[in-house]
Order: C-alpha cells, then sequence, then structure tokens
C-alpha cells in the first residue's frame, strides 16, 4: 500500500510520538499512518541520549520555570508545554510500561537506565492489536524529495531513495536537527519544508563544549567544580552558575552547555576566539577572599606557596594557577609581592579563558529551524500550507541539557499526532 491519511517522516522521539499519538485518538475509519525512517531502527538518538540511559524529560514541574531553559522558542512551547507538561510525559511513559525515576538534579530517566525501554513503548503501541493493520514502519526509507499538489484528496508524494512513491493526506515532518550527523538527522527536512514555502532561520550548534588556547586549563582535565560563576564575553556577555569541568583540549559540562546555547550563533575560532571568565569563590567578594589569603600568608610564612593555593583550590588547580599567573609555586609566602598575591587572587575570583573551537561534530542539538511565526503554536500545522505539520528539532527551538529537548520533542510531536488526525 502507498497511500496513507498521514505520512510521517523521521522515527525519532518527535516521530515515534507524533504516530503513537495519532493512533491512540481512536479509530476514525480511514486512519492509516506511515513513519519512514532512514535508519534500519527507530529513534537512533533517544537510543544514545543521555549516554544511553536517555534523559527522558525533567522533573521540574512549573511550566514557567521549564519554560526558562529553552533560549530560543519558549514563547511558541508554551501551548504544547502546558499541553503535554513533564509531569503528563512522566505518567504517560509510565503508563506505557516505562518506570521512571527522578534524579536529585531534576533530570528524569527510565528505573532501568536503559534508553531501548522508552524506544520498544513506542514499538509495542505500533505492533499492538488495536493498531498493527493501521500503523506501518518503512524502516531503511529514506524519503529524498516531497511534492505538495493541494488540489488532490492524498496533497504530498514522497519520494524514497529506492525511486518508490507514496502518498498522503498529511504530512508531519520530524526530520530533527543536523547534530550527531551520524545518527540520520542529516537535516533533510530543512530542504523539504523549504521546498512547501518554510523559512529556516539561521542554524547554529548548540550544547557543545569547547576548546581552549591555555595550556594550565588542559593540565586541569577532569577537575569538576559545583556551582561556579561563568561569564562568557562574545557577541554578548552571557553569565550562568552551574557545574563545569575541565577536560583535555578545554571545558565542558552543564554550565559550559548552557554558554554554548547562548552563544549559539557566534563563530569561535582561533582568529575569532570568546572570552571565558570563572569565579570559583562566587560565594565570597574579592575583599572577604583577599583578606583570608592575606591571613593565611601571615600565619604560614614558612610554606611554599604552592601549598598555600592548595588549601584554596584543588591540587592540580592550584598547580595551574601558577602556570596561569606566571608565579614560582616554588617560593616561600614570605618573599611573595604584593602584586603576586592580586595576581593569584584574580585568578581565583576572575580566572580568563581564550575558547577558540566548539567541539566539532559534538554538539547536543541544532540551534534554529523553521520559523516559528510560520507555525501554529496549538496545532503545529503549517500556516503556509494546509495539512503540513512539524514537531521536534527541526523547529526554531531548543533548551538546555537537562531532558528538555526531549520533552519539546514529545511536547510538540503529542500535539502534531493529534491534530493530524482530527483534522
Ligand atoms: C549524544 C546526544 C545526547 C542527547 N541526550 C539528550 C538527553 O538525555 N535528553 C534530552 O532531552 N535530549 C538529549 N539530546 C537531544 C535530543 O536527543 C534531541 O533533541 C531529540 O532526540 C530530537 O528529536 P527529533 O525527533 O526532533 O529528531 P531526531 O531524534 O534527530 O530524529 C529525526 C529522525 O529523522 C530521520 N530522518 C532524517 N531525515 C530523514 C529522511 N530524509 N528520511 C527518513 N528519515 C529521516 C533520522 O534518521 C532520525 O532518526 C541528546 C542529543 C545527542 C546528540
Amino acid at each position: 500500500m502507498s497511500n496513507f491519511s498521514i505520512a510521517i517522516i523521521g522515527g525519532g522521539a518527535a516521530g515515534m510520538m507524533s504516530a503513537a499519538s495519532a493512533l491512540e485518538q481512536g479509530s476514525n475509519g480511514d486512519l492509516s499512518v506511515c513513519l519512514f525512517e532512514k535508519n534500519a531502527i527507530l529513534g537512533q538518538k533517544v537510543l544514545i541520549s543521555g549516554g544511553g540511559r536517555c534523559n527522558v524529560t525533567t522533573g521540574i514541574e512549573d511550566i514557567k520555570d521549564v519554560l526558562k531553559k529553552y533560549p530560543r522558542g519558549s514563547r511558541f512551547l508554551s501551548y504544547s508545554m502546558y499541553e503535554f507538561s513533564p509531569r503528563k510525559v512522566y505518567e504517560w511513559f509510565e503508563s506505557h510500561g516505562v518506570p521512571l525515576k527522578v534524579e536529585s538534579d531534576k533530570r528524569v530517566f527510565p528505573v532501568s537506565d536503559n534508553g531501548q525501554d522508552v524506544v520498544n513503548a513506542f514499538e509495542q503501541i505500533f505492533s499492538s492489536d488495536d493498531n498493527a493493520h493501521r500503523m506501518n514502519l518503512a524502516l531503511g526509507r529514506s524519503i529524498v524529495d516531497v511534492i505538495h499538489d493541494e488540489n488532490n484528496e492524498y496533497a504530498f508524494e514522497l519520494i524514497s531513495q529506492n525511486g518508490e512513491h507514496f502518498f498522503s493526506k498529511k504530512l508531519i515532518l520530524t526530520t530533527g536537527g543536523q547534530a550527531y550527523r551520524q545518527t540520520g538527522s542529516t537535516g533533510d527536512g530543512y530542504a523539504f519544508a523549504q521546498k512547501l514555502g518554510h523559512t529556516i532561520t539561521q542554524l547554529g550548534p548548540s550544547l557543545n563544549n569547547f576548546f581552549v588556547q591555555e595550556s594550565w586549563a588542559k593540565n586541569c582535565a577532569g577537575v569538576s567544580l559545583e556551582k561556579v560563576v561563568l561569564t562568557l564575553t562574545g557577541s554578548e556577555k552571557w553569565k550562568f552558575v552551574g557545574d563545569f569541568v575541565f577536560t583535555h583540549k578545554g571545558v565542558s559540562g552543564p554550565a559550559i552547555f548552557a554558554l554554548s546555547s547562548y552563544s549559539a550563533f557566534d563563530v569561535v575560532s582561533i582568529k575569532s576566539p570568546l572570552k571565558l571568565n570563572i569565579d570559583f569563590f562566587p560565594n565570597e567578594k574579592e575583599e572577604i577572599l583577599s583578606k583570608r589569603f592575606d591571613d593565611a600568608l601571615a600565619e604560614h610564612p614558612k610554606k611554599m606557596i604552592i601549598n598555600l593555593v592548595d588549601m584554596f583550590l584543588p591540587r592540580s588547580l592550584a598547580i595551574a594557577s601558577f602556570e596561569a599567573t606566571g608565579i614560582d609555586g616554588g617560593k616561600y609566602t614570605s618573599r611573595v609581592s604584593r602584586e603576586e598575591r592580586n595576581k593569584l587572587v584574580g585568578f581565583m575570583k576572575n580566572a580568563s579563558l581564550t575558547l577558540i573551537a566548539r567541539g566539532a561534530g559534538e554538539e547536543f542539538v541544532t540551534a534554529g529551524g523553521i520559523s516559528t511565526d510560520e507555525i501554529d503554536q496549538k496545532t503545529m500545522e503549517s500556516k503556509i500550507c494546509r495539512g503540513l505539520f512539524f514537531a521536534g528539532e527541526i523547529v526554531n527551538f531548543d533548551g538546555f541539557t537537562g531532558g528538555f529537548n526531549l520533552q519539546a520533542s514529545w511536547a510538540t510531536g503529542k500535539l502534531a499526532g493529534i491534530s493530524a488526525f482530527g483534522k
């Protein structure tokens, strides 16, 4: 069969949820759904998300707080987020046989810590007795072209890589962004949407780590710090408080991901670096820290200065502070000049790093996408092409780490499936 009432291109989180929610609307005589996925399996990105554990959603319940986690698209997402809130997503998965747990940082995972259970829940819905006859899974089918003819009942024609033609009354585009391209999300949907009259906003990598120039930072690889204050200076100045880790090549962690998200459209290179400033003592004013450091100096005149700084910072960071400031760590504290001590306190309150590249191809999501001005946020239907719907990362919204991107895919996917069924 090659005629369907609803065709969905992209079997990731948004596509699977769109299909499931259309099926869950009950039976309207002619419902037939076909989910096209270029991979041989569903939910490739869901399977690798959260390090394979799949951070399904967030445990934050207040929707206003949830919406603050989206640097782009929060207003657009507001309706779908109330309709299918993190709490409802939680209950939906539990009712489909995936028990969940909320971790202390509010991230929600399957109790099994296995993302496969999330994909299995959809596979069970699709193959159930109620649905098997009206649900078609076209796996290993890459759609290479979409043609629209509004005069035809089957207004959408989809052409696969093998030259097969499929027809549908409604089309839901859920091809995702273009991050982690090896998962199949190569941005194909942008071209389809453009062809159907839509605008694609500027695209950029988001949720990435950065490479740094300074060798002292690389020597701190593995040091992780909680609730530091980071300030990033690029085309704007952004501040974020959160957890942070030094890596072999630079910096990473939730606070860095958030800053990468704010700066998604800034070019980062050796010629055009971003500046990162780190306050390792955000709860202590500089004068107070300075006084505490002076007191320690006076109390330990015979200590080597490195061993004194060691009382303030983790060992490898203490060593790094001498590389960064050019001060001899072997000096006795009594011989440390005022200028040197100012430099050391300056490092603790305002260490400076030069970000010279984003972790190439390692970003988690794509910022930008189909312009939200062109989509009805209450139905996910195109305002330009009737019968066309969008859901998931292909749309111009993106969130921080913590389950917010999957949550947005579930919420918009649910709405798209219901709307495509109902009209
Ligand atoms: C490593 C990693 C870890 C992540 N961890 C988390 C996490 O723990 N929590 C969280 O909230 N978010 C996480 N994210 C982000 C989240 O996974 C995505 O935002 C989300 O999966 C997007 O869902 P989607 O359905 O819109 O797109 P995708 O999941 O990208 O799905 C799109 C699908 O469309 C298919 N496709 C594309 N073009 C075609 C075509 N022409 N024909 C047929 N099929 C096509 C692709 O093969 C793909 O399967 C992570 C991302 C990455 C890369």
